[in-house]
């Protein structure tokens, strides 16, 4: 399988109050060293190997200007042998986008726009601290279309505090109106000190039930389905041809090189990860020492594992005669006594020669794969 290729870009224009990732504040004259950070860290992992996906990811990577991004992606053609019909994903925010910039992202060579829309409700985008709201979204659909991008995503977030499962449907509802390409639905998760977890306690917001959460997942992909959509991962739904194919890579034991501040690369048993401080990453890229700050082989076992978690997110779940000519294991006799129960309650589906994650199995997918621990 061919390499995917990611870039991380750190910088927002304000921080969300529920966001974990590895981000900061813009500043331009930083982001200024980033890019040539960035672009020179791809140029020394240069080998030649094919590649067919980029993927800007963040952070907010739609907060660069269109000719740094021609730039990034002609770095990345130079050092590998990039597929001609390469699928290059930009992450925007709605409100950091307007035709123009659009129609010079997809000049500059991007040819597929995630959009970070998280809900059509104003109330639940600004209890979010987002700096958008739901009339802003809808127009960078419409500005993504009218640039020409035929290949568009949205992200949608539900278990949000206040919302009921009849504001989620809204948003859902209206996401199938403006008809994106690919929908993302993640669950809000809140990590131990996020700032909206003390602003819940203050204003008084909750979550809603469990149940209510479950209920919201299973409708929405049920609303999906019915609306021409195809769910291909626990978290993901794509009209035919509109899969991600970079975000595929993870789940099917494929192959990435990440660059940029904190980043992630896997490359056979090889996985290695970037030095995350933003000033750092370009401090080392400046004076070419290793941006690398973790690097290890996994063992054959620890390969096999990574492999049947990431593989079992799919609607489609693993290919087990292809599991056995990788790892040459058998996973039902390994593991099938573990996994019965829950083929028993329908939560794992045998069929053939795949085993996958019927659509309750996807809720308590984790239960499942503990399965494989
Ligand atoms: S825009 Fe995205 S990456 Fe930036 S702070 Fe908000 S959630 Fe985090």
């Amino acid at each position: 399988m061919p390499l995917g290729l990611y870039l991380h870009v750190p910088f927002c224009a304000a921080i969300c109050n529920y966001c974990n990732f590895n981000r900061g504040l813009f500043d331009p004259a930083l982001k200024d060293r980033y890019v040539e950070a960035l672009a020179r860290e791809v140029r020394r992992s240069a080998d030649g190997a094919r590649a067919d996906t980029i993927f800007f990811g963040g952070g907010t990577p739609s907060l660069l200007e269109p000719a740094e991004i021609a730039r990034l992606i002609a770095a990345c053609r130079e050092s590998f042998d990039l597929d001609a019909g390469a699928e290059v994903t930009l992450e925007a925010n709605p409100e950091t986008v307007d035709a123009d910039r659009l129609a010079a992202f997809r000049e500059a060579g991007v040819t597929r726009v995630s959009l970070g829309v998280q809900s059509f409700r104003d109330d639940e985008l600004a209890r979010l601290g987002r700096l958008h709201g739901a009339a802003r979204a809808r127009r960078a659909l419409a500005d993504a279309r009218a640039a020409g991008f035929d290949n568009v995503s949205l992200d949608l977030m539900m278990w949000l505090p206040q919302q009921t499962p009849a504001a989620w449907r809204e948003s859902v509802d209206e996401a199938v109106l403006l008809s994106p390409d690919h929908l993302s639905l993640y669950l809000l998760e809140l990590y131990p000190n996020a700032p909206l977890r003390e602003l819940m306690q203050r204003a008084r917001w909750s979550l809603a039930p469990d149940d209510d959460a479950a209920e919201m997942y299973l409708w929405a992909m049920d609303r999906l389905e019915a609306a021409g959509y195809q769910q291909y991962e626990i978290s993901n739904v794509a009209r035919p041809d509109r899969q991600s194919r970079h975000n595929l890579k993870y789940w099917q034991d494929g192959a990435w090189l990440g660059f940029g501040c904190g980043a992630h690369s896997t490359r056979g048993p090889d996985r290695w990860r970037n030095v995350a401080s933003t000033a750092e990453y370009i401090a080392r890229a400046e004076t070419g020492s290793d941006l690398a700050v973790e690097r290890r082989t996994r063992p054959r076992d620890e390969q096999l594992g990574d492999a049947l978690f990431t593989g079992l997110r799919l609607s489609v779940g693993l290919d087990l005669e292809e599991i056995a000519r990788r790892y040459g294991v058998d996973v039902w006799d390994r593991y099938g006594e573990a996994l019965t129960p829950f083929a028993a309650a329908g939560l794992v589906i045998r069929e053939r020669n795949r085993l996958r994650l019927g659509r309750a199995g996807m809720l308590l997918a984790n239960e499942v794969m503990a399965a494989f621990v």
